[in-house]
């Protein structure tokens, strides 16, 4: 049975292209395409948007986000091989897929899009997570994208979502959740995927916030964090002494107990006490 757009099956097109999964690449390819449509869903209303997806692969969500009606997607896939199952996909949408094969890692993208951007990707869970973090660390707020819609091993996804008292808070959490808002949108088991991977996935959607959540220098805010949460065990009076002189003083002004562990304590306590850092 052929897709609504036309194309074979992705079982197909792998087969065709010789696309058999690269494990250096992070391959695990989603071949259903209810799937990669409901996937795409999860960005919300495409029809206004460029969608920037980073690793297409044989572009089974590529097709789930054309199908659903993105105004235009721009493709940035490192493996070569998957380019001429790509370009059947662009035929198929004319003028609406763009493919650039890089990595996406070194690579300003910035300049192929139109805003409003969303950002939608199945990626290695390593790239997927350099990227996020880049993403929320650009020179200039606001960054170039609107939302960022990605898979992620499921205990990433749960760290990037993690409330204080967690295993899972850290720092991933706070310079999320400072920057943007963050949801768990779908989960799957690893027989989604082709290979299948150990583990189980999640998609997190992310939206961005106009300014970050509580006041705060970002360099202090990340220093103290890092500082606090290398040494998770310790007490902050121990795991925060380098970081200013008379930390004591500054974790009173922040309302926090000198006694407390880092994973105790709210983003707002955080960015308060950055603040005290920063007044002297
Ligand atoms: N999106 C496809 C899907 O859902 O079936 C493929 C997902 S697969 C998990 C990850 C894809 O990212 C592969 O096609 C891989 O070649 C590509 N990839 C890995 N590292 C990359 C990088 N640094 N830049 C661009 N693409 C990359």
């Amino acid at each position: 049975m052929s897709a609504i757009d036309g194309l074979p099956p992705l079982r197909a097109v792998i087969a065709q292209h010789g696309l058999s999964a690269k494990k250096q690449l992070g391959q695990n390819f989603l071949l259903d395409l209810n799937l990669t449509a409901k996937i795409a869903r999860q960005a919300g209303d495409l029809s206004g948007a460029d969608v920037l997806e980073i690793g297409p692969g044989p572009g089974g969500l590529t097709r789930g986000l054309l199908a659903e009606g993105a105004r235009r997607v721009l493709a940035v896939e490192k493996d070569a091989r998957c380019l001429p199952a790509l370009a059947e996909i662009a035929a198929a949408y004319p003028g609406r897929l763009e493919v650039i094969n890089a990595d996406a890692l070194d690579l300003d993208v910035t300049a192929h899009l139109t805003p409003p951007i969303k950002v939608v990707a199945n990626l290695p869970y390593n790239v997927g997570t350099e990227l996020l973090i880049r993403w929320l660390t650009p020179a200039a707020w606001p960054p170039f994208w609107d939302s960022l819609t990605l898979m992620f091993q499921k205990e990433v996804a749960e760290r990037i979502v993690a409330r204080p008292g967690s295993k899972a808070y850290g720092r991933l959490a706070l310079l999320v959740q400072w920057r943007a808002e963050a949801r768990i949108v779908m989960t799957l088991p690893p027989e989604a995927f082709t290979p299948a991977p150990k583990v189980h996935s999640a998609v997190v959607h992310v939206t961005r916030r106009e300014a970050p959540l509580y006041p705060a220098d970002e360099r202090i805010l990340s220093r103290v964090t890092a500082a606090g949460f290398n040494q998770r065990r310790k007490m902050l009076r121990a795991s925060l002494k380098g970081v200013a002189p008379d930390i004591e003083r500054h974790l009173v002004t922040a309302g926090i107990p000198p006694t407390a562990r880092a994973e105790e304590i709210s983003l707002e306590a955080f960015c308060a006490l950055a603040r005290s850092i920063a007044a002297g």
